[in-house]
Order: C-alpha cells, then structure tokens, then sequence
C-alpha cells in the first residue's frame, strides 16, 4: 500500500462516491441513479456505464488513484446483470464452461508509482459479480508507446499500440476470456488485447469496460 493510499484510508473512511453519505462506496439511492451506457457498436466490447457522467468520472478517478475495492465491488455488483446478459446475447446457447477475467495490463512504471493496477482491481470485483469467473493475468506489455494522448487521430493511436501485448501461455480455445478495462476511449487498447489473446490460440475474446468515453450517439 503506497503512503498516499495508507493517509487515504485512515483519514477518509467509508463514504458514497457520489454523496458522500458516511458507511458505503456507494449509497443505495445513488446506486439507482447510475448512468448505464448505450451500446457499443463493436460487439465484442460491453461497456457499463457512461463516463461523460459526473459521477462515473469521479469514481473512474478514484478507482485509479486510490485503491476503493468497496467502490469497484459496488459498481460492478450493481452492473453485473447487464453484463450477464451481454454476455447471453453475444454467445447465444453456446455458454463458455469457462470464463477467465485478463485484466488490461499497465505499463510497470504506473504499477510501481500507484502501487497497484485498476484493471485488476475491476476484474476481482467482477470475478466477485460473476459466478464461476475466475481471474488471470496473462497479458503484458512489453514495449513502451508514445502516450496514446499525444496522437490525435484514431487510426495513428491504434497502429501506435499494435504489437504491443502479448500472452505468454498457449490459451484454450473453449474458454472464454474476457479483457478488463476501466475506460474505453478509442477502443485501440481493447483491440490490442483482443488481438494479443487471439494470436495466443483464444478464440472466444470479448471485453468488458466499467465505462466508455465515447461521445453520446456514438
Ligand atoms: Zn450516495
């Protein structure tokens, strides 16, 4: 636990991202209020919630700069059955007898700094939120890229990060793996992580953001 997060906890117990409201990550009533996102266009990725929403950004914010488990348990426990029914209707009859969570890797240098990834964070939520899911980190990342918000145009983002992620391990095909994220922006980390699971033998690959940053009526 870095220093920061340490202070955090000590100083700032339990409270509503939202409200405020002393006792839990996120109160009942705000809970109802949550901003779930339209669909995406590319049917291999589900994102939950619209991040244009104040109250998304915010809690986006604090998942990656302070370690809430309770915050991304609740956000995702109140997300899951629309994630369970993404799920239905993207895989039809054919039910995976297996899902595996991959959350998206970070770039080293962040784990260190922050002490701690919010992909993986998501992903233990949601293995929490999905019965049977069970989590595995079996992306990497292994060359650095210039920073994604320095590229202006979509398609020089995606070919910035092309090649960029592997998978160490020959994966089963009947298994399911679904790539963690917090944030979809452009969707090029999502295909980079589709495409790395895919040539590592997966061939059923979706992912699953806790937000999208499109804009409305994408
Ligand atoms: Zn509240």
């Amino acid at each position: 636990m870095s220093f920061f997060s340490l202070f955090h906890s000590l100083f700032f117990p339990l409270s509503c991202a939202s409200c405020g409201k002393h006792g839990e990550a996120l109160c009942q009533q705000c809970a109802l209020h949550l901003p779930f996102a339209e669909t995406l266009n590319d049917r291999r990725s589900f994102a939950l919630y619209n991040y244009h929403h104040p109250l998304i950004a915010r809690a986006v914010r604090t998942l990656k700069y302070h370690r809430r488990r309770e915050l991304a348990e609740a956000l995702l426990q109140h997300g899951a059955p629309r994630i369970t029914e993404w799920l239905a209707e993207v895989l039809q009859s054919e039910a995976p007898e297996r899902i595996v969570l991959v959350p998206i890797p970070q770039h080293q240098s962040k784990t260190r700094e922050r002490g701690f990834s919010q992909s993986l964070l998501l992903a233990r939520a949601l293995k929490k939120a999905l019965e049977g899911a069970e989590v595995r980190i079996l992306l990497r990342k292994y060359r650095s890229t210039v920073p994604q918000a320095r590229l202006k145009k979509r398609k020089e983002r995606l070919a910035n990060l092309i090649g960029t992620m592997e998978v160490d391990k020959a994966l089963d095909p009947a298994t399911l793996y679904l790539v963690i994220d917090d944030v979809i922006t452009t969707g090029a980390t999502v295909q980079e992580a589709l495409r790395a699971l895919g040539a590592g033998g997966a061939k059923r690959i979706l992912a699953v953001a806790l937000a999208h940053g499109y804009a409305q009526r994408h």
